[in-house]
């Protein structure tokens, strides 16, 4: 798979230009305020660069690289209420690539889950997809599962209906105001979501709060140890707010996992985008990779670039990343 299958450059390069008039028209002169961690919860952060705008700090603690200082909450939500980049994505890049990506990711992407299940001798009678989009994944899910009995969760009006379409059912409301659900789920998962949440312990709570004790929580987002984003920092294009605001280390998620009381937590990083993301943007700016012969000589080679792009996978280095944890069978109480 490469980056332009499924992120066709022109179309990509408008959904950035809108989120970039986004952050100007929703944050502009709205004012910050210092948050800890979202990975870890700690206090010493070190401001990394600023984009739109919005500052971009990393936490000495665990590593983890997100937006902060951070404009209230109230801002956000009246951002996503009224979102131009939002509803650009939505209506018009997501169908231009809904099918391409059926197949190159939400295909393998169930598949991969189910082997995961099975590892993890979970049986799955009833699934939860939180921020559930077009329905593909569990579209895909049932292709794989007949019996199961599927939910999407999905707070926008022209995604919910795009959901009920395909015969799913669905509650058209954000996680957290979600009632009647709790405990109910074998198995929650999230996927592309937590790089936008305002708060991402009580949203990782909230969605344990779906499963069942013994269940499992899933969630798949951008994660700050992926050489992508490593090497192009704050030229990355996936670091672009007001959307994506959270890039969690591996060491941040275990902390954050733990924090929202799960266990057993298992952090992989099965992307497949890494090289060819740098590859292109070296292409556009030669500049980037003046100094870094050794990485341009295997970026150059084609054989090499792609068991390049396996060793990350397997390293847990490549910016996409999956986090599975388990709800305790018994609610563990701190005093
Ligand atoms: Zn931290």
């Amino acid at each position: 798979m490469k980056e332009s299958d499924i992120r066709p450059e022109a179309l990509f390069n408008r959904y950035l230009e809108l989120s970039a008039n986004d952050a100007e028209r929703c944050f502009s002169g709205i004012s910050r305020h210092s948050i800890p961690c979202v990975g870890c919860g700690g206090n010493q952060l070190k401001p990394e660069f600023e984009k739109n705008g919005f500052g971009y700090a990393s936490c000495s603690d665990c590593g983890s690289l997100f937006q902060a200082p951070r404009p209230p909450i109230e801002s956000f939500e009246a951002f996503y209420r009224d979102s131009v980049s939002g509803r650009y994505w939505a209506e018009v890049f997501f169908p231009a690539v809904a099918e391409a990506r059926r197949e190159r990711i939400f295909k393998p992407r169930a598949e991969r889950l189910s082997n995961l299940c099975a590892q993890k001798g979970l049986v799955v009678e009833r699934i939860i997809d939180v921020g559930a989009g077009y329905g593909i994944l569990l579209d895909e899910w049932r292709r794989l599962h007949p019996q199961a009995h599927l939910l999407a969760i999905e707070p926008s009006a022209m995604l919910a209906r795009a959901c009920r379409a395909k015969g799913l059912e669905v509650v058209e409301n954000i996680a957290e105001n979600i009632t009647g659900y709790q405990g109910v789920a074998d198995f929650v998962v999230c996927f592309e979501v937590l790089e936008h949440v305002y708060d991402p312990l009580a949203f990782v709570r909230t969605l344990s709060s779906l499963a069942r004790p013994g269940g499992y929580v899933f969630v798949s987002t951008l994660g700050v140890d992926g050489f992508d984003i490593q090497c192009l920092w704050e030229k990355s294009n996936s670091i672009f707010p007001p959307h994506h605001i959270n890039f969690l280390s591996v060491a941040g998620f275990q902390r954050l996992f733990e924090r929202a009381g799960l266990e057993n937590i298992d952090i992989t990083t099965p992307g497949v985008l890494d090289v060819d993301i740098v590859r292109n943007a070296v292409k556009k700016n030669p500049e980037l990779f003046s100094n870094q012969r050794y990485l341009a000589k295997i970026l150059a080679d084609d054989a090499l670039a792609t068991a390049f792009q396996i060793f990350l996978a397997e390293n847990r280095l490549s910016s996409h990343m999956w986090v599975l944890g388990k709800k305790p069978r018994q609610e563990v109480v701190h005093d």
